[in-house]
């Protein structure tokens, strides 16, 4: 990995932050607050929230195995992306590299920060090389994007691949783990220690049924994190949602019952699913839902939406080709996708 103060942008390295009252000071006996202008009335939802979350993210690190001060948190995984971008890429001259297809949001960062996103195309099984996107690489490579399991193929990417990458890329690599609750593979926070050059993203939105929340979380080297909480805005995770998540930490034994009877599901509806005569194929599946090729998408996602049963129409989407991707839902949600679709063809 290059040194950090070569991949960052220059004015970024230099900036000085905005300092809030809440900055300056946090100490926890004072008990009369005169210092950010609020109002003393309507607590708690007067006072401004911690900035850096420090009670929520005290839960996190142990579950995690990681330090407080590895952690990010966000408006949603989408607000880390943005911020990694406006971090690292310098404006019409960095390019970042990500696997095609994939979540839609880098590419969208990449062109709201006028940064050339390259796309690398991943083969019939949805996996990709590292020698390929390092080819794709150049001297102003600052990130390379991958997500696994990825979205919308649902498969986990190849492990020996993405260490290969990470070892020999030398910009920073980020593992987008949103689904990675629903899979079996360790989460790749455990290589964090042995490559300095590691950014994992995870959320409150899927296993953790908080997607209203808005909560994201980026995990990486106390170097990389300082960097993005420097350029964040001081009050990026309101109150509410610090303490929904605070709630959510105190009962994370009912994620586990959760996600387990999603993944009971999830092959349920699987198996069901392939005995359709509008189903050619269901691509394998770590996350919670699958990717299915299908007789004809376009017909089919209009007669489901017609039933009042939206699925995702990816049909447009590189090697998805006529294929739709369907979020498992409860047992009777199910049970009415496959109820809606039994005896239908739509012969091409
Ligand atoms: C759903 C999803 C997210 C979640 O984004 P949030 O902003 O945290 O809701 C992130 N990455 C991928 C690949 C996703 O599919």
């Amino acid at each position: 990995m290059k040194p950090l103060k070569e991949l960052t942008r220059p004015n970024i390295w230099t900036l000085k932050p905005y300092s809030s009252a809440r900055d300056e000071y946090n100490g926890a006996e004072a008990s009369i607050f005169l210092d950010a202008n609020e109002n003393p009335y309507n607590t708690p939802n007067n006072r401004y929230p911690d900035p850096l979350q420090r009670e929520l993210k005290r839960l996190i690190a142990p579950v995690k195995k990681v330090l407080p001060e590895q952690i990010f948190l966000g408006n949603g995984s989408d607000e880390a992306i943005d911020l990694l971008f406006r971090a690292f890429c310098r404006p019409g001259t960095d390019n970042v590299v990500a696997i095609d297809p994939t979540y839609g949001m880098y590419q969208v960062c990449a062109e709201v920060n006028d940064v050339e996103y390259r796309k690398v195309q991943l083969d019939e099984d949805f996996q990709f090389k590292s020698d390929k996107l390092l080819a794709a690489s150049d001297d102003n490579t600052k990130l390379v994007f991958l997500c696994s399991p990825n979205n919308p193929t649902g498969n986990n990417l190849c492990q020996e691949e993405i260490l290969a990458l990470l070892q020999d890329f030398q910009g920073l690599v980020i593992i987008d783990e949103a689904y990675a609750d629903f899979s079996d593979v360790p989460s790749y926070l455990n290589k964090l220690e042995d490559y300095p050059n590691l950014i994992v993203l995870q959320t409150f939105s899927k296993a953790w049924g908080c997607a209203a929340i808005r909560l994201g979380m980026a995990f990486a080297s106390k170097e990389i994190i300082g960097i993005m909480n420097r350029i964040k805005y001081p009050y990026n995770v309101n109150l509410l949602t610090q303490q929904e998540a605070i709630r959510m930490m105190e009962k994370h034994y009912q994620v586990q019952e959760w996600v387990k009877s999603l993944l009971n599901e999830r092959s349920r509806l699987v198996k069901e699913f392939r005995k359709l005569p509008c189903c050619e194929q269901v691509y394998p599946t770590d996350a919670n839902f699958f990717l299915t090729r299908v007789t004809d998408a376009k017909r089919i996602y209009d007669y489901l939406v017609e039933k009042g049963i939206i699925v995702r129409n990816r049909t447009n989407v590189t090697l998805c080709h006529n294929c739709l991707r369907i979020t498992v839902g409860t047992r009777p949600e199910n049970d009415a996708l496959l109820e809606a679709l039994k005896g239908k063809k739509w012969e091409k």
